[in-house]
């Protein structure tokens, strides 16, 4: 458990509290990292913290708030990097919307190869053909169980591109999934006029970064939405929202983001059952109207908290 900074341990607390509810016996290591411990020792976390998380079965992270400062290593490209997180899934939902971006996690625009200068700076865009094949692969093991595959890239103008599309292509003929491929710029529009005919996108790292925002904007709010950062034998979740420092300590952080990750994070841990009590309990309570003021609501953190935990314990 990562709490983090800012919302981060408002909105896991919340989560935490809808763990027990559910059922979910955990053996739950604390870890103090981001940009608090940073300030308080001038590092945001150590190897040894890296060592003992890679020990854990999987993360679960409120948020970090990483600060515009060059000396600044950023905690989650990191923990991505040592874990080989390589698969950002993110689902969105609401009432009439269900669809997930597949976002690579470890190349793209976010290689970390940059040459920095005064007049100049460059930054390496890396497609490599196993790191498209793997997302393209773990796209096809969920659209495998929905409707198709969209691929976005951006291949008329980046040649880079043209290994991504491609290989997702041959994935996808390989395994047999309806497919599609668009531009990233008809996606962007296409999120906003006609989300419906989404299902599973699967994209590059910056691509999948914008249109994951974008897409949360289209289901009402950034704290509604959760993620899973896959690698092959560990995993993390998070809400996909930032530390949001404008709203933090004030009781209003939408706490559903952090809960339905947490619902993600049981699935992924085998506990199927739980998870979909989980996610159904957050369902009723935005259903009730019990909202935050992200949502137009004036509930409180707890609140919603105490909402959903009450639809669980209904339950038994
Ligand atoms: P960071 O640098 O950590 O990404 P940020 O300033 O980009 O932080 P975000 O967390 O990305 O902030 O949030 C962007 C906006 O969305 C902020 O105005 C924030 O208040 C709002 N927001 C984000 N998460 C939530 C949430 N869980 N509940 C309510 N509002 C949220
Ligand atoms: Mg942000």
């Amino acid at each position: 458990m990562i709490a983090g900074d800012g919302i981060g341990p408002e909105v896991v607390e919340s989560a935490l509290e809808v763990l027990r509810a559910a059922g979910a016996s955990l053996d739950l290591v604390h870890f103090e990292i981001g940009l608090g411990r940073w300030k308080r020792t001038g590092e945001a976390m150590d190897e040894d913290d890296l060592e003992e998380i890679s020990g854990c079965d999987c993360i679960l992270l409120g948020a970090i708030t990483t600060p515009p400062d060059p000396n600044y290593r950023s905690v989650l490209l990191r923990l991505r990097r040592a874990l080989d997180l390589y698969a950002n899934i993110r689902p969105f939902q609401s009432h009439d919307l269900d669809f997930i971006i597949v976002r690579e996690n470890t190349e793209g625009l976010y290689s970390g190869v940059e040459e920095v200068g005064v007049e100049e700076s460059r930054t390496l865009r890396v497609i490599t053909r196993r790191g498209s094949e793997r997302i393209a692969e773990a796209a096809c093991d969920l659209a495998a169980r929905r409707r198709r595959l969209t691929i976005i890239h951006k291949s008329n103008v980046l040649r880079s591109d043209r290994l991504f599309l491609q290989t997702c292509r041959e994935v996808a003929e390989r395994r047999g999934i309806l497919y599609e491929d668009m531009l990233v710029d008809a996606a962007a529009y296409n999120l906003v006029t006609n989300p419906q005919r989404f299902d599973v996108l699967v994209t590059t790292n910056l691509f999948g970064d914008i249109l994951s925002d974008e897409a949360a904007g289209v289901i009402g709010s950034l704290g509604l939405c959760a993620s899973a950062n896959l690698g092959k034998s560990r995993a993390l979740f998070e809400p996909i929202h930032g530390s949001a420092p404008d709203i933090a300590g004030k009781g209003i952080a939408n706490p559903v983001g952090a809960i339905r990750s947490a619902a993600m994070m049981m699935r992924w841990l085998g506990e199927l059952e739980a998870a979909g009590r989980m996610e159904e309990a957050v369902k009723k309570a935005l259903s009730a109207g019990v909202r935050t003021p992200d949502l137009g609501g004036r509930c409180s953190t707890s609140e919603v908290t105490g909402a959903v935990t009450g639809y669980l314990m209904a339950e038994e």
